[in-house]
């Protein structure tokens, strides 16, 4: 089953229908999508040879294009490797490389930074909306491709312990699974329902484009493409019935904002990707009502673990309402969770282990890579790398993150990464990048430095080398870094030391 399936049938019964929203107006209906999509999809095929699984990287700030461009490489068979646009250009030139992406899609304002780290392996570079775009847009359409349901759909780039990108593969089953739990069990759509795309489509807002094509809803983005408290607000007031996915800090941000909101064009804000402070959640249920949910999930298993419901959030009369509050709620019905110790044996109700999962929203591998792939699906589970644990009634309450990712305002950043860089100084002899708590961010990432680098020379190196949100927001110099007896850094002591800190 090809997802694109569902975006044709749209085309055909309901061609009238609004299918893409651009700020306030709409901007395409489905007939429209339809039939552009195929004429794409033809191009790709028959203009540029490529064959059933050849992958294409779309690496594109939010745009009503971007939908496009996504079902357009389903359509024609092919695989797509959306990449966060906030990267750097040395980052996209690794996952072009890794992916073997024989074709990019690039916002026109990324195509120059992309072009000089493009690899040989990558023939074309198309800007969306640009000329030779347009002239693709004449092509002659195709049918929609037949697809097996594990053929890879989607190559979602998420980080290891190595630092290194890893591509998750999900496939056409792993998304259609993920469609069904999201409109059963988060968020129902109906048919002219929007959602706004504010978080990045390459990443959690992204995974909400097919069950919103799937009923027939609009996928909507404002006119910044990006997060704009007063915009979104804007576009509250325009676009009755609206549903968002955000991050904590988003939702944080949305609360402190003063315009004023009409909550009752609100039908969901989803929530996910990070910890919300339950103080947050309570203030986000203030200002919104009845209208925030919560999911967990990682790349790997595509915001399909835990969901909290929109009933859970709001039941402030429940005995244990808090304690829900601060869970991430329970498994979705479309996946066995677990919480086992080291050996994956299920640990009892209450204790901590680490969380495994397994079912049809699990990816299939991480592209080639088998050593990560067999590690992390050993015994057939996925191993989120996440500590938690389950309560009596089967809520799970995450504790910490086994790996030591930092997420700072919703964007991952792996220390391993900001240390490798930091160490390219002459006058860094050691670091360790942690993440400190903030109110504002989630976390901001802080750098504990051995040696005597100036912080303008090593911010100057950082920008040089990584996009801009890893970069160290302050630096720490110490005499030496606690470490074990195998000489590993000891993070969680300098956590603890960070913590003592008169800030
Ligand atoms: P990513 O693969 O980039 O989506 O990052 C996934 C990680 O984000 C998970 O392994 C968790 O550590 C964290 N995460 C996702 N959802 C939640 C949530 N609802 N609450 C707390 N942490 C979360």
């Amino acid at each position: 089953m090809n997802l694109a399936l569902w975006l044709h049938r749209a085309g055909l019964a309901d061609a009238d229908r609004p299918a893409l929203g651009y700020g306030a107006r709409v901007l395409r209906n489905y007939g429209e999508v339809a039939s552009r999509v195929a004429r794409l999809a033809g191009a790709l095929r028959q203009r540029f040879g490529l064959k059933a699984g050849d992958r294409v990287a779309i690496a594109a700030a939010n745009s009503p294009d971007y939908v496009e461009v996504l079902y357009a490489i389903w359509h024609a068979g092919l695989a797509a490797v959306p990449v966060n646009a906030k990267l750097h250009g040395a980052e996209f030139g690794y996952i072009l490389e890794n992916s073997g992406a024989r074709v990019c899609f690039a916002s026109r304002a990324l195509e120059g930074q992309i072009a000089p780290h493009a690899p040989n392996t990558l023939e074309r570079l198309i800007a969306i909306g640009g000329a030779e775009y347009e002239r693709l847009l004449a092509a002659d359409p195709v049918p929609v491709a037949e697809c097996a349901p594990d053929d890879l759909a989607w190559l979602f780039y998420t980080s290891g312990t190595t630092g290194r990108p890893k591509g998750a593969m999900l496939t056409h089953k792993v998304l259609a699974a993920a469609s069904h739990a999201y409109l059963a069990e988060v968020d129902n759509v109906l048919p002219g329902d929007p959602i706004l795309h504010a978080a990045p489509m390459s990443h959690g807002s992204g995974l909400y484009i097919m069950p919103h094509v799937m009923r027939r809803g609009v996928n909507v983005v404002a006119e910044s493409g990006g997060f704009e408290p007063e915009e979104i607000f804007e576009q509250f007031r325009v676009w009755p019935r609206t549903s968002m996915f955000a991050a904590p800090t988003m939702v944080k941000r949305l609360v402190e904002c003063p315009a004023d909101c009409p909550s009752e064009n609100i039908r969901t804000i989803v929530w996910g990707g990070a910890p919300m402070y339950v103080e947050d959640a309570r203030k986000a249920l203030d200002r919104f009502g009845p209208r925030l949910a919560q999911i967990y999930g990682l790349g790997e298993s595509p915001m399909t673990i835990t969901t909290l419901s929109k009933q859970d959030i709001a039941d402030r009369d429940h005995p244990r309402w808090l304690e829900r509050l601060s869970s991430a709620g329970r498994a979705y019905a479309c996946v066995e969770v677990m919480v086992a110790d080291e050996q994956d044996r299920e640990l009892p109700v209450g204790d901590a282990g680490e969380i495994l999962c397994r079912g049809d929203v699990v990816m299939a591998g991480y592209w080639r890579n088998p050593e990560a792939s067999a590690a992390t699906l050993k015994g057939g589970f996925l191993h989120t790398g996440d500590i938690g644990a389950f309560d009596a009634e089967g809520y799970l309450t995450l504790k910490d993150r086994s790996k030591d990712m930092i997420i700072s305002g919703g964007s991952n950043v792996y220390p391993r990464e900001v240390e490798e860089v930091l160490l390219k100084h002459a006058g860094v002899r050691e670091a360790s990048v942690i993440g400190r708590p903030d109110r504002e961010w989630g976390e901001v990432v802080v750098a504990y430095v051995v040696g005597d680098a100036p912080p303008a020379e090593l911010d100057a190196l950082c920008l040089s080398a990584i996009a801009r949100f890893k970069r160290p927001k302050d630096y720490v110099f110490v005499e030496a870094l606690p470490k074990n007896n195998y000489g590993k850094i000891l993070k969680t002591e300098l956590r603890e030391y960070d913590e003592t800190l008169k800030r």
